[in-house]
């Protein structure tokens, strides 16, 4: 990891609820907890990934942070500053300074403008550079990202998956940022080219001291360009922890589990391994007690009763299960000993 200690953002006691109504009167009825109460840093020059299935509440997450939608509870900091207070001046500078790539650059990119007109969209906007100088600085974004300034006058459609993805970087990169929010961003392409991508996505961290917030359902797209990683589940961090640590010591029977299923193409692993069965329940009622033990495979009386809270059982380490410390959970290739229980 590049950059210091200094934390970028900081998410407090965010929380996200869509009020779910009835009636001619619209009268509230229900909500779904999209995110329950989520806290992190991300620290400058670091690379969070954040992962967990489709509805876990990532993206809307994301785009909470960058006030995309409207938090119900909670704060988020960038550079110290209550994103949420932000108004004028300051809101147009954290626009600048945090951006997103989304997942499908096709639907993200404007079909009627060509390439050079959409990098130089945000360039205008915030009146970094005019004329010649914005073209200038949209050629040079253009090999940056590993086009090329001939590129400019092309429409999206002319480009491939890859292609696209590219110049969506570049876009989010027009406002020299310090914060990206990456949002499944390889995801739509074909996993030849999601290698090129995320190689991109690293370099750039590295020459620009970018910090990103990485969203993903795959936890093996996240290993190489994660400094630390949290796992999401019905919208509440269930575990994190440095990279290392989380590969080689995951704790949580939920983390254990998505590394079961992206990590062992070995097939004598994969019969060790915990597959999760049943879908995730639905985040308008979520299970009371811990929110993981319908699909549990250790689930324990206090498990359906209590909810756990997310302590720190490593240095650095945080794990939300009440029976982390009474079974000994391994990396998947061994994780048979929990079977036992
Ligand atoms: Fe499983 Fe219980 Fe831990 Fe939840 S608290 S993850 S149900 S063992």
């Amino acid at each position: 990891m590049n950059g210091t200690n200094h934390n970028i953002l900081e998410v407090r006691h965010l929380k996200k609820y869509f009020p779910i109504t009835r009636g001619i009167f619209s009268k509230v009825v229900n909500s779904v907890k999209a995110v329950d109460d989520i806290s992190f840093n991300v620290k400058e020059g670091e690379t969070l990934g954040l992962v967990g299935e489709s509805g876990c509440g990532k993206t809307t997450a994301g785009r909470v942070i960058l006030r995309l939608d409207r938090p119900t509870a909670g704060n988020v900091y960038f550079e110290g500053q209550d994103v949420f207070e932000l108004r004028g001046e300051e809101l147009m500078r954290f626009r600048k300074n945090a951006q997103i790539v989304f997942q499908d650059p096709y639907s993200s990119l404007n079909p009627r403008l060509s390439i050079g007109s959409i990098i130089a969209e945000g360039i205008g906007a915030h009146r970094i550079a005019r004329g010649i100088k914005k073209k200038e600085a949209v050629a040079e974004l253009l090999e940056k990202v590993g086009l090329s300034a001939g590129h400019y006058h092309r429409y999206p459609h002319e480009f491939s998956g890859g292609q696209r993805q590219r110049v969506a970087i570049a876009r989010a990169l027009s406002l020299n940022p310090r914060l990206v929010i990456c949002d499944e961003p390889v995801s739509a392409l074909d996993v030849s080219i999601q290698a090129q991508i995320l190689n991109l996505l690293a370099k750039l961290k590295k020459d620009l001291n970018l910090s990103y917030l990485f969203i993903t359902h795959n936890l093996s797209v996240v290993e190489h360009v994660s400094d630390r990683i949290a796992t999401m589940y019905l919208g509440e961090i269930a575990e994190l922890a440095d990279t290392a640590e989380f590969y080689s010591n995951p704790l949580h029977p939920y983390t254990i589990s998505l590394l079961s299923a992206n990590m062992l193409p070995d097939p004598k692993y994969k019969k060790k391994a915990i597959i999760l069965t049943g879908d995730v329940p639905s985040p308008i009622n979520p299970p009371a007690g811990c929110r993981f033990h319908t699909r549990c495979p250790v689930a324990g009386e206090i498990c359906r009763i209590e909810w756990p809270e997310l302590e720190e059982k490593r240095e650095g380490h945080l794990v939300r299960c009440h029976l982390v410390d009474r079974f000994d959970p391994k990396p998947p290739v061994k994780f048979d000993v929990v079977k036992e229980i």
